[in-house]
């Protein structure tokens, strides 16, 4: 492997590809910030689970390489799973942050997402790298990995990139069938409406529950549905600055996840 030098400040955003509007605005953002921008996309066995969909996670790597160019990156970088584990002995254990919601249903997943990380990061060297709102849990596992093993990385989180009806562009919308995705935006619609009642002081139980009635009259299964300190992730019952309405519901078998911070025009971007 030859060693070279990239202007700084380096900044990098990993992904797993399948580039939508989401991933090209941290692109965009790292791109305004830094000198060099590096994209690494892999798409990392360890964070899936037996029964998850890693055998089928749309790869693109052409259209993903032209699409990094246009947002003006610098590096793509595209290792194989043999080359990013050649053993699996060392693992990456974010405690207390991972104890509820992904990381409670999905054991394993987050010390996949944060040992995948780290050493992207140990590879890359940034300076700074991006991370997604959207997955809010994962920003509290990696801010915590970054401040307890002192790693010398600048972190910054870049909110969510909706489609127009308000879904949360994900990478996994492309599973939902056109019937699923017509009803896919309640999930933003309810708990940006949940938001916008705590906002107001009202009940945050009461707020909570209507939501989920909202979602599950449509046929949404709601797995989880809660304010949070998005630092800890602990649940709180009250608002508080900073806290986030956080949801992960199911609808034609396909996992979404949402999360909307809480503000008086919260309700803004719904019709
Ligand atoms: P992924 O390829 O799904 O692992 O996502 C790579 C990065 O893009 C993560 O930091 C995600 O949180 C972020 N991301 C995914 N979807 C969005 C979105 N809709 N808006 C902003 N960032 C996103």
């Amino acid at each position: 492997m030859k060693a070279f030098a990239l202007p700084t400040p380096v900044g990098c955003v990993p992904t797993m590809g399948a580039f939508h509007e989401g991933h090209l605005a941290l692109m965009r953002q790292a791109r305004k910030e830094c000198a060099s921008v590096v994209v690494t996309l892999f798409v990392n066995p360890t964070q899936f689970g037996p029964n998850e969909d890693l055998s089928r996670y749309p790869r693109q790597e052409e259209v993903d390489t032209r699409l990094a160019e246009s947002a003006g990156v610098d590096l793509l970088f595209i290792p194989s799973a043999e080359e990013m584990y050649p053993r699996r002995t060392t693992r990456v254990c974010v405690e207390e942050v991972t104890s509820l919601w992904e990381g409670a249903l999905r054991p394993g997943h987050f010390e996949g997402v944060a040992t995948v990380v780290l050493k992207l990061f140990n590879i890359v060297r940034p300076d700074v790298a991006y991370f997604g709102l959207k997955d809010l849990q994962q920003c509290a596992v990696i801010r915590r990995m970054v401040e307890d093993l002192d790693v010398p990385i600048s972190l910054r989180f870049v909110e969510t990139v909706r489609d127009s009806d308000g879904l949360a562009l994900s990478s996994r919308n492309t599973y939902l069938s056109p019937e699923a995705r017509a009803i896919a935006p309640e999930i933003f619609r309810s708990i940006a409406l949940a938001a916008q009642a705590i906002g107001q002081q009202q009940d945050v139980d009461m707020a909570i529950e209507r939501a989920v009635a909202a979602l599950t009259a449509q046929g949404i299964a709601v797995e989880y549905l809660s304010l949070v300190d998005p630092i800890t992730m602990s649940p709180i019952d009250r608002l508080e600055s900073g806290c986030r309405l956080i949801v992960a519901a199911r609808l034609d078998g396909v996992r979404l996840l949402d999360n909307v911070g809480i503000n008086p025009d919260a309700s803004a971007k719904i019709s």
